[in-house]
C-alpha cells in the first residue's frame, strides 16, 4: 500500500503498486491455445502472463495473437486451438521489472505498455503493474495531500 511519507525520499518501488501474482490470471507455457483463449475470455483481459511450472515468467499471450494463428484464408481454423501450445505463439520479448525497481523506471515503461510483468530476484513471477493501478494510487495520494 502506498504511504505519503515515502514520497519524501522518493523511495517508491514497484512492489508498492503491483497486483500480486495470486490475483493475476495466467497460463502455463505447455497449455494449448484453447485453454489460453478460455482463460483470456473468462478473465476479460486481452493479454495475460505465461509461466513455466516453476512459476518463472516466460512471456505474454494475447487474444489477437491467437486469432492471428487460427485465421485461415477462407475460414477460422478452430481445430488448431487444441493442437498448438502457448509457448509457440506467445510473445517472449517483453519488458519486465524487478519488484524493488524504483517507480520512475516503471512509469517509463507504462508509457508504451498497459501493464508490465514483475519478477522477484531469481526470475519468479511476482505480479503485474498496470497503468490503472498506478493512476488509482497517484489519484488517491494527490487527494490525500491536497485535502489532509
Ligand atoms: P487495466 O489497467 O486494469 O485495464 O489492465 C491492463 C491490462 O493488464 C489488462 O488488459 C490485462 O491484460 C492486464 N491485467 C490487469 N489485471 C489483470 C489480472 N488480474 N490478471 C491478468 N492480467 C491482468
Amino acid at each position: 500500500m502506498l504511504e505519503t511519507q515515502k514520497l519524501d525520499g522518493f523511495e517508491l518501488a514497484v512492489k508498492d503498486f503491483m497486483i500480486s501474482s495470486e490475483r493475476v490470471a495466467h497460463v502455463q507455457k505447455g497449455n494449448n491455445l484453447e485453454h489460453a483463449l478460455l482463460v483470456l475470455t473468462r478473465s476479460g483481459y486481452t493479454a495475460i502472463p505465461v509461466l513455466d511450472h516453476t512459476f518463472k515468467l516466460q512471456g505474454l499471450i494475447s487474444t489477437p495473437r491467437i486469432m492471428d494463428v487460427i485465421m485461415g484464408i477462407e475460414r477460422i481454423e478452430f481445430e488448431k486451438l487444441d493442437q498448438i501450445k502457448v509457448e509457440e505463439v506467445m510473445n517472449a520479448d517483453l519488458p519486465c521489472l524487478d519488484e524493488n525497481d524504483p517507480l520512475e523506471e516503471a512509469l517509463e515503461l507504462l508509457i508504451d505498455h498497459p501493464f508490465i510483468c514483475v519478477v522477484e530476484g531469481k526470475g519468479t513471477f511476482a505480479g503485474i503493474l498496470t497503468r490503472r493501478q498506478v493512476l488509482k494510487q497517484v489519484n488517491r495520494l494527490i487527494k490525500k495531500i491536497k485535502y489532509n
